[in-house]
């Protein structure tokens, strides 16, 4: 991935304390490179590098991370930022049924999708039917009926006699028929597979031209095979150029595909990737999570740990500050626990810093886990150390029974949790105390994780 690349090309880059013109051209080329490899669309790559380079020499300098992760973060960022940060909304219209509109090039998955987009909708409540165009090709609309039964989807068939040649008449016709029925049926949402191009074929393009201004569709979805990378571009722009499509579907990213095509689809047709597919059976579809594609292309662990590592770079003077002291066991007052505490929250929740991470491979299950992180504990043991005067935070030992009755008052908490506070603090400083010279910020790190 982008990530390992940029790592290992930068290797050369280590040691060297800040961004200069100099390095940043050098890593814009392993970019470029990186990128490329990853499938992404020259055209899209020069923007992209553009992009970066202006960032990158408009980047302060920040010393906790090297220039390697300083310029990961920035492409880390820009990906981000072309995906777009949340999951796209999928559009209905008031009055139904629905029309989806699916275009795209012939083996690009349109009619699996369609079958998978049904399953989706009716999870969500909705009564979709399907109808196939695809007049030119019987084993197309069979395929379609074989989708429909084996989701239980509605499907309008419609009559074609085999006989004789059909075009664009019998698409329109099919497909007003199939906006009725839906209607009649009680089915909100209709969704239209289209006839496969090899190409960009003029008629075929200008049928979907007629089906559009048909059917007023609320959403055209252009279905791109994420395998074939470079090339989705073109035909996104076309089908683009033509049809103003409002979001694209990448499927096949169960196979070895490397997500580039997404940042080229979007970034041609300003359009929004809104769905996955993920594999041959109905169920292998998924909302698109820009968050995710960033990561793949990336390399999801090294985003943990630059994450990590920004966070640190936040605190790193006031750590160094409650090292030293954590070091000599000396002067450790509930101020600098208090302190200790502030930098914990700076961190983000930890509720929210669980949640960054994929919901996929090693890190399933954690963002189940952030739920049950009770980050009130943190905020009421901040309250406590408020309510008490400095005199009492610098010297924990004047702490009687009547003063930790006032502060359990003055915080809203009870005596007992203050009792608590003192004991965390006392053994910490003990601890502290024991370990004299070396350890301590092990020490810290062990109490705090
Ligand atoms: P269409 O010509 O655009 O309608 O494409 P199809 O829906 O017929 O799909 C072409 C081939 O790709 C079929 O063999 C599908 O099973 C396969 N396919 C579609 N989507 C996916 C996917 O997400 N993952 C995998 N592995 N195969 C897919
Ligand atoms: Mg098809």
């Amino acid at each position: 991935n982008l990530s390992e690349k940029l790592q290992r090309s930068f290797k050369n880059l280590r040691g060297q304390g800040t961004l200069t013109e100099e390095n940043i051209s050098e890593a814009l080329r392993e970019i470029r490179l990186a990128l490329l490899e990853s499938d992404v669309n020259l055209d899209v790559v020069k923007q992209l590098i553009e992009q970066i380079r202006i960032k990158a020499l408009g980047t302060q300098v920040a010393t906790a991370l090297s220039p390697t992760e300083q310029i990961v973060k920035i492409v880390n960022d820009e990906l981000v930022n072309i995906l777009g940060k949340d999951t796209a909304r999928f559009k209905f219209s008031s009055q139904p049924p629905s029309v989806i509109l699916m275009a795209g090039l012939q083996g690009s998955g349109k009619t699996t999708t369609s079958g998978k987009l049904a399953q989706w909708l009716k999870k969500g409540g909705h009564r979709p039917m399907l109808v196939s165009v695809d007049v030119y090709r019987p084993a197309a609309r069979e395929q379609l009926a074989v989708v429909a039964r084996t989701t239980g989807t509605s499907i309008y068939e419609g009559k074609l006699d085999p006989d004789t040649t059909h075009g664009t008449a019998d698409v329109l016709r099919l497909a007003k028929e199939a906006k009725r029925d839906a209607a009649n049926f009680g089915c909100d949402i209709l969704i239209v597979d289209t006839a496969g191009r090899l190409g960009i074929d003029k008629e075929l393009m200008d049928e979907m031209a007629e089906l559009k201004k048909l059917l007023n569709p609320s959403e055209i979805l252009f279905v791109a095979d994420a395998m074939t990378g470079q090339d989705a571009v073109n035909s996104a722009k076309a089908f683009n150029d033509l049809l103003a499509i409002t979001g694209a579907v990448l499927t096949k990213m169960d196979g070895d595909a490397r997500g580039g095509a997404a940042l080229s689809i979007r970034q041609v047709t300003g359009a929004p990737i809104k769905f996955l597919g993920t594999g041959e059976k109905p169920d292998a579809f998924e909302p698109f999570h820009p968050d995710r594609i960033v990561s793949r292309i990336m390399g999801m662990g090294d985003i943990a740990t630059l994450l990590e590592r920004a966070e640190e770079k936040l605190d790193r003077g006031k750590a160094e500050n409650f090292a030293k002291k954590a070091l000599t066991g000396e002067g450790f007052t509930l101020e600098d626990f208090r302190e200790q505490l502030r930098q914990i929250k700076k961190m983000g929740s930890m509720k929210s810093i669980l949640k960054m991470l994929p919901s996929v491979g090693p890190f399933a299950g954690m963002a189940q886990a952030a739920e049950n992180v009770d980050e009130s504990q943190f905020s009421r043991i901040e309250n406590i150390i408020n309510s008490m005067t400095n005199k009492e935070r610098q010297n924990a030992d004047i702490i009687n029974g009547s003063r930790r009755k006032r502060i359990a008052t003055g915080s809203g908490t009870t005596v007992q949790e203050v009792n608590n506070l003192l004991r965390q603090y006392s053994q910490m400083s003990k601890m502290f105390k024991n370990m004299g010279g070396g350890g301590g910020i092990k020490a810290q790190q062990r109490m705090m994780s």
